[in-house]
């Protein structure tokens, strides 16, 4: 059962404010940040929850006004599916806030009457994160000149428009958010990238983005809207990343219609009451038997909610097993007090008894993890070299350039956890970096 999520405010169904939001204090990519606030607190939206400290940390704003119940360590996703047995989960600090207030109806502020100093200042109230969870402010002040801004056209399903709705309803709004990202020499070029069978509305929005900014032209990629956003960058620029530095710091600054449509709502308010929202496309397609599948859906989710609280909304029944993430490398949410995680673009319903736990056995030498691998890395050389303490050869023999997307356990006829041994070498790679 697949859900992919696409972000937009308008979306049908907003789910209900939930009893609390866990806000964790460390990205993906980046070092946890210093709380600024203590339990007992009460803060108001968009007030700043956290402080960065060391690498790619991030300021964390309170998505909602409400009381800091709790700053604790919590636990956050395992491994992806692909990986089995996903083992214990990873804990880092968060900030737990209750007692939410909803969200007051902004005034509004035309933001091209903004200085250029407002408007950044605005971005960075603003909350939003990008594809790796860093504060879209920062991945902009880390991006070099001449960028290339990468628009993932994610549309909910053949036949269901979602870029051509957001066109129609939302157009200019769009396109001020596109300017407003547009400071001279920040980007090169802008590249869409779409499934097969959203050539055509892809095509009109690359014509309107040409029509709003005549300089630059917008060229079109096929690619697929759940692609691992380092698959994505390769498909927009021919151009594999470094998987151990953010892409925005790379030149790429990835993002999709629904989050430019938040940008410029975000940019034109005078406060920020508003919460920031996920929208899920909900794809029943998985489910068989005599209970007929259920229609897709959006739904308005908010990060850091309880999965728990969102089981009721999403639909999921007692027993399934959501993936945050798509079927290559989602990671399984085992435990209802996980928090939605922010940048979220899909989700994955599992049947109960759909999700494999395997055993390990001998590796046969069938060269299947090579053969998938889509950077064409040799998987379980770099485990065993990984596993021996060897990480200078594993590096030099690509260890870097691991997307870390799983595929090589998921066609491991022996069900060796190659994802396992890859995230520790990618992981020690990263702090042997910090440390220099
Ligand atoms: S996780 Fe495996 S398949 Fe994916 S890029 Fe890394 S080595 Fe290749
Ligand atoms: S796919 Fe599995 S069994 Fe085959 S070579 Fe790779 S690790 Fe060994």
């Amino acid at each position: 059962v697949l859900l992919p999520l696409v972000r937009g405010e308008d979306a049908p169904d907003p789910a209900p404010l939930p009893s609390r939001l866990i806000l964790p204090l460390q990205t993906a990519a980046g070092d946890a940040a210093r709380p600024l606030v203590s339990p007992g607190q009460r803060v108001r939206a968009g007030e700043a929850l956290s402080e960065p400290l060391g690498l790619l940390s991030r300021v964390r704003r309170a998505p909602l006004s409400g009381l800091v119940a709790a700053v604790e360590r919590r636990p956050l996703l395992a491994a992806p599916l692909g990986d089995g047995d996903p083992g214990a989960p990873a804990t880092v600090d968060c900030i737990v806030l209750e007692d939410l207030e909803a969200p007051s109806s902004p005034a509004t502020q035309a933001w091209r009457e903004l200085d250029a100093a407002e408007r950044a200042r605005r971005l960075g109230a603003a909350g939003l994160s990008g594809a790796e969870g860093l504060p879209l402010d920062l991945e902009l002040e880390l991006l070099p000149p001449g960028a290339t801004l990468v628009l993932r056209c994610a549309e909910l399903q053949p036949g269901q428009r979602s870029i051509d709705w957001l066109l129609r309803q939302h157009a200019g709004e769009i396109a001020a958010a596109v300017e407003s990202l547009l400071e001279p020499g920040r980007f090169a070029e802008a590249v869409l990238v779409h499934g097969e069978g959203q050539k055509e509305s892809a095509s009109r929005l690359a014509a309107h983005l040409e029509h709003h900014l005549p300089t630059r032209p917008v060229a079109l990629r096929e690619g697929y809207p759940w692609d691992h956003p380092r698959l994505l960058v390769h498909k927009a620029s021919g151009r594999w990343a470094d998987h151990a530095r953010c892409l925005a710091a790379q030149g790429w600054l990835l993002l999709e219609p629904g989050r430019l449509l938040r940008l410029a709502r975000r940019l034109s308010r005078e406060d920020y009451g508003s919460p920031l929202l996920l929208s899920v496309c909900r794809v029943d397609s998985g489910r068989r038997g005599p209970v007929p599948a259920a229609p897709p859906r959006l739904l308005r989710l908010l990060p850091g909610m309880p999965l728990g609280e969102a089981r009721i909304p999403l639909g999921a029944r007692p027993g399934e097993l959501l993936l945050f993430g798509g079927p290559f490398d989602g990671r399984p949410a085992l435990d209802d007090e996980l928090p939605l995680p922010e940048g979220l673009d899909t989700i994955t319903l599992l049947p109960r008894g759909a999700w494999p736990v395997h055993r390990e056995e001998a590796c046969i030498s069938c060269g299947q993890c090579l053969d998938i691998c889509p950077v064409r890395l040799a998987p379980v050389r770099l485990v065993h070299l990984i596993a021996e303490g060897r990480l200078a050869e594993a590096r030099a023999l690509g260890l870097g350039e691991c997307l870390d997307c799983g595929l090589c356990s998921w066609n491991c006829p022996s069900r060796i956890h190659l994802g396992h041994g890859l995230r520790d070498g990618l992981q020690q790679l990263r702090e042997g970096r910090r440390e220099r």
